[in-house]
């Protein structure tokens, strides 16, 4: 029998005496009280009186109950875990090394200054107001002097709007351009709320577990990624942001030893950034449980939405122990949101914000698009012909369709005499690590991917991404030449398109005239035929306006959301066939563990 609750408030070892006192109600019915407790107000009544206010509603939840004695005092065991003891929203003793290691190679000087005027749109009911600078909104102590460490002098116009829309506590939908700071967007508030809320019922249920010699731990923010890579990079912002705080940080992804993973683990984690195929494991391994998981982040929300991955995220958001949406809040981000993923992504979401943060005007001026009419045959000596074109120490992404195609690729640019490596699903998880690391570092300057790395990695200094083939479809481009021209610098993308990339002639004709780029006439006159040939594909234009994607309810499509219901006749009625999005199926091998 359980002989503790989980039901108390977060209260600071210096106070608990006092409440220890008060702890008469809570006794092993704690446990399932709490549950209850989420189970009916998540089902019935959405917001009852007591949860109006989401502000209030993770106190107002555990106001019925105690502290439980679970507290671990007097348990030796827990001595050693005395990090997770304390206040919260206050700073840790400064670590050099670990600072220097997590902030040298932090951003220098980025100016932000031509986002400024770019146009944002927030829509849903109560939108809060936006913020100038990371002054104008109270994140605590702990996250300022993060802020500071990694250099950030202001926030970037996704940021402007997120941080103060998850402060106060509601569901988030975020479309804004690649490279555009949308980690640090969801990372800040999240943090600076577990901060200052501390740990909750989460850690004495982590406790509690331990006595009994096992070792599940509660995460309190989950967030979700598509790829290991950039699971990993989600996870190394979160150190910084955590640095001389209680919370831990952890990663899990496929291809990599589960052991050590779950050893790490075992060593506390507050916040858990994993892809979804290896946290149904650890799920299932009774490792993790989402049972006190208040803060859920989809990073690359459309893709985790899309098909390959949609069966996991609804085993891990609805069909286990994780809060109901509307007492968790729910954050989804990304570059490019199709309408068709926007209505599925509403189970989700409570009575959320749609932010669409502009293209900026300034993605003509840090990205050169150029596309060029390059026949099959002829793209080899055309790849060389650019490659030694290009400066020294520039870094060249270039995107091939399949694994093999990669494998070849990569091998016929190292005949030619290039330092280059490549990264794709069928290489291990080590080789992948070693090729990004080569990569970032310049050791091997040319990387040839397939799509796995077109999604969130953030590598400084690629100067030119080629899509040696074009994807299918357009959102995946995007995402690709994103890879470069990042925060502020300059890049360029190269298309070689022929008679095989027809599908994509007139999104791509769109982006081009958007971002006032040359566009070549033949490119223009493809597109009219194509046009024509296939007049009414009901598509609608998705980057009109400058933005990745506009909030569905706001058309007149939206009004009538009703016609969707089906989840899966929604996407057909779109148009979309089976696999679009996948880059070649790839993310399904990558999605998976
Ligand atoms: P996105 O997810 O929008 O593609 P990232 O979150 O990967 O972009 O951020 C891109 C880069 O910008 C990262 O190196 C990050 O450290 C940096 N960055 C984020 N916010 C700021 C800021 N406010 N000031 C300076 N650099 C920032
Ligand atoms: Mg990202």
């Amino acid at each position: 029998m359980l002989s503790f609750c989980v039901a108390g408030r977060y209260i600071p070892p210096h106070l608990r005496n006092k409440d220890a006192s008060k702890n008469g109600e809570c006794d092993a019915s704690g446990w399932n009280t709490a549950k209850d407790a989420y189970t009916s107000f998540g089902n019935n009544r959405g917001k009852s009186a007591f949860f109006n206010d989401r502000g209030n509603a993770n106190r107002g939840r555990f106001e019925h109950g105690g502290f439980g004695n679970g507290g671990g005092g007097g348990n030796s065991r827990w001595v050693e875990e005395s990090r997770d003891d304390g206040d919260w929203s206050k700073p840790t003793p400064r670590n050099e090394r670990l600072e220097h290691e997590l902030f040298s190679g932090s951003n220098t000087g980025i100016n932000f200054e031509k986002y400024d005027d770019i146009p944002v749109e927030a829509t849903g009911q109560n939108c809060p107001q936006h913020i100038e600078s990371f002054q104008d909104v109270d994140m605590g102590e702990i996250i300022m002097g993060n802020i500071a460490l990694s250099r950030y002098t202001r926030p970037t116009p996704v940021q402007k709007y997120a941080i103060p829309i998850i402060k106060s506590k509601r569901d988030l939908m975020a479309c804004a351009q690649t490279g555009s700071g949308k980690t640090a967007a969801f990372l800040l508030p999240v943090l600076s709320q577990i901060y200052t809320d501390g740990p909750g019922e989460a850690l004495n249920a982590a406790k509690e577990n331990g006595k009994y010699g096992r070792r599940k731990q509660y995460p309190i923010s989950l967030v979700l990624a598509p790829t290991r890579e950039l699971a990993l990079q989600i996870y190394d912002e979160a150190r910084k942001f955590s640095y001389r705080s209680r919370v831990r940080p952890c990663v899990v992804y496929g291809g990599a030893d589960i052991g050590q993973q779950i050893r790490d683990l075992e060593r506390g984690c507050h916040l858990l950034v994993a892809t979804p195929g290896r946290l149904v494991d650890m799920m299932e391994r009774g490792k993790i449980g989402l049972d006190y998981c208040n803060y859920l982040v989809l990073d690359e929300a459309d893709r985790m939405l899309d098909m390959g991955f949609e069966p996991q995220i609804r085993r891990i958001v609805e069909q286990d122990t994780m809060p109901p949406k509307g007492i968790r809040q729910t954050m989804m981000f990304s570059a490019t949101f199709p309408k068709e993923i926007q209505i599925l992504a509403r189970d989700f979401l409570e009575d959320y914000i749609f932010l669409a943060v502009g293209r900026v005007g300034s993605t003509s001026e840090n990205i050169t698009q150029k596309v060029v009419w390059v026949e099959e045959s002829d793209k080899r000596s055309f790849l060389l012909d650019l490659l030694s074109a290009t400066g020294k120490d520039s870094l060249t992404l270039v995107f091939v369709e399949t694994k093999k195609g990669a494998d070849a690729l990569e091998d016929f640019l190292y005949r030619e005499g290039y330092a280059c490596t490549s990264i794709h699903g069928d290489r291990s998880q080590r080789d992948r690590e070693e090729a990004l690391n080569q990569f970032r570092s310049g050791k091997c300057p040319i990387l040839v991917a397939t799509a796995v790395a077109a999604r969130g990695l953030d590598i400084s200094n690629v100067k030119h991404v080629i899509n040696f083939d074009l994807p299918s479809d357009i959102e995946e481009y995007v995402h690709r030449i994103g890879r470069t021209g990042r925060v502020g610098n300059l890049g360029l993308a190269t298309s070689f398109f022929n008679d095989k990339n027809g599908n994509i002639t007139k999104d791509l004709l769109d982006i081009l005239v958007e971002a006032k780029q040359d566009v070549p006439s033949w490119l223009e006159s493809l597109a009219y035929e194509h046009q024509h040939k296939s007049s009414n594909r009901g598509r609608s234009k998705r980057f009109s306006g400058g933005f990745g994607a506009r909030d569905y309810r706001q058309t007149a499509a939206g009004g009538n959301a009703g016609g969707f219901g089906g989840r899966g006749g929604g996407r057909n009625q779109a148009g979309h066939g089976g696999n679009r999005g996948f880059g070649g199926g790839e993310d399904l091998i990558f999605g998976y563990k």
